[in-house]
């Protein structure tokens, strides 16, 4: 009996993390500037041609919400994260791109549940009004 509940309490340890069940699709944000503009776009239209599920968003050439640089989004559901990320992460050509989870907590999502290709950007956290 006692054995057994050791079991259950070791058992309910790693209960305490993630498996990223959460995670309903993932955003990755591509940065660019004038100088860098030809390369995202080339980067665009090859994502847009090799994964048509996933969805590539308008041109931001100013800087929205958190983001503190001009880019554009690809939005792509998590089944696509094992082809998409290794083909982005060959292939980025540069530039800086924020990956992040959607769980629902965008604070979250944008700092402690984010990857980095490249260059870190410091993002405006404040958006968030938290
Ligand atoms: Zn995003």
């Amino acid at each position: 009996m006692s054995g057994s509940a050791r079991k259950t309490v070791a058992a309910a340890a790693p209960a305490a993390t993630e498996d990223g069940g959460r995670v309903t699709h993932y955003h990755a944000h591509i940065y660019y500037d004038a100088a860098t503009r030809e390369r995202a776009a080339r980067l665009r239209e090859q994502a847009a041609a090799l994964f048509p599920d996933a969805l590539v968003g308008r041109w931001h050439d100013a800087p929205v919400g958190p983001h503190p640089q001009s880019m554009y989004q690809i939005a792509f559901p998590r089944e696509l994260l094992t082809e998409f990320l290794p083909w982005l992460m060959l292939n980025r050509d540069g530039l800086a791109v924020l990956l992040h989870p959607e769980t629902g907590d965008d604070l979250a999502d944008h700092t402690a549940h984010a990857a980095w290709l490249g260059a870190m950007l410091p993002l405006r956290l404040e958006v968030f009004g938290r």
